[in-house]
């Protein structure tokens, strides 16, 4: 029996419930839960904005330790430390065999299949197929990136969605290189970690906007050398700092039509305007005729940072290692399951909300 945080309507309340699991059945692995970020995504499921089969299980950014393997599965045995993987790649697919894993054909399989049940009986499905806001979760064995023993769960977390996907951003799919000036927008948990992202690609300067003044701190301990307020003539104020000229990249974290408008107005001529923010499907963005010639920018979409967590997490946790990506300072709150609910509401606030579970916290 786990407890989990679940999401019975779209646009509903949540509610911590019991939730029966069974297995870990052949493939699959039974992890309990340390640690679990709230994410922007578990404000769009929750509100239906990202649809999903309902009821769910909320939360994907998680980390913690097997307890069970099921048949079959080679590489993990109980105690093993892993960071959970929403998107695992099943590495035979066409777009997995052409160098684009996060763009597996069947990376959302274990989203629309229900993975437990309710205490009326119900069956329940595990949000983005992690279901994290819960005591313990059966996932595939590929949904299990390995650990390293040293590194607190806690701030490992992170390493499923948020950092993956912001400095992933950055490195895989804007391409930063040493010297570029990389204009980074919205500062959550996914647009720090690009900020960082673009200091560990030695981008240069780094300019992050968001309209919350607060974060201009952790953004500049974070490698932001200017941190500016969205709105009016932020274009203007952009390539003031850049000699008349705009950005050489934009990275985009919000997913809002004009958010997305903004990094397309901050890049230079020739630029590249990176999104990786997820909007809604109600939203359009419009750009008039002449300006995709004129100004012949590239403007590119983002996923789960374009990343192959089997490759990108082993070399994040090295960034880590080294000193070089701060995780622990992106944690800017720690609560217990019980209040991941309220934390959706206050999203924007700080850094990152981690639901910590009982034992899950590491000994300091
Ligand atoms: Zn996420
Ligand atoms: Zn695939």
């Amino acid at each position: 029996m786990a407890s989990g945080v679940v999401l019975r309507e779209a646009g509903g309340p949540v509610a911590v419930e019991q939730v029966t699991l069974p297995g870990p059945g052949p493939g699959q692995v039974r992890v309990r839960l340390a640690a679990a970020g709230v994410c922007h995504s578990d404000l769009s499921l929750a509100r239906g904005t990202l649809a999903h089969a309902l009821p769910l299980v909320l939360g994907h950014e998680g980390a913690g330790r097997v307890v069970a393997v099921g048949d079959g599965v080679t590489g993990l045995a109980p105690g093993d430390p892993v960071v959970l993987n929403w998107a695992p790649p099943c590495r035979a697919c066409w777009w997995c065999t052409h160098g684009e894993p996060w763009l597996c054909a069947r990376a959302s399989e274990a989203w629309q299949r229900p993975y437990g049940r309710l205490a009326d009986g119900t069956e329940v499905y595990p949000g983005l197929g992690t279901a994290a806001f819960a005591t313990e979760t059966v996932v595939a064995a590929g949904a299990c990136v390995p650990l390293p023993g040293d590194v607190p769960l806690v701030e490992a977390a992170l390493l499923g969605c948020a950092v993956l996907t912001g400095v992933g951003a950055v490195r895989n799919a804007a391409g930063v290189r040493p010297g570029e000036s990389v204009v980074v927008i919205g500062l959550g948990g996914v647009g720090l970690a690009a900020v960082q992202g673009a200091r560990l690609a030695g981008a240069d300067p780094v300019i992050a906007v968001d309209p919350v003044e607060t974060k201009a701190e952790l953004a500049r301990r974070f490698g932001a050398t200017e941190v500016l307020t969205p709105g009016a003539g932020l274009a203007r104020r952009v390539r003031a700092l850049l000699d008349g000229r705009g950005a050489d990249h934009a990275i985009e974290c919000v997913g809002r039509p004009e958010t997305i408008r903004a990094a397309w107005s901050v890049t230079r001529r020739g630029g590249k305007a990176t999104v990786v923010g997820l909007g809604a499907t109600t939203d359009q963005v419009t750009f008039n005729a002449l300006e995709i010639g004129h100004f012949a920018r590239t403007l590119v979409g983002c996923y789960y940072g374009n990343a192959d967590p089997a490759v990108d997490i082993p070399r994040l946790l090295d960034d880590y290692r080294a000193g070089r990506l701060d995780l622990a300072a992106l944690v800017t709150e720690r609560i217990p399951l019980a209040e991941a609910g309220a934390a959706l509401d206050r999203l924007g606030t700080g850094a990152r909300s981690v639901v910590v579970f009982p034992g899950g916290a590491d000994p300091t």
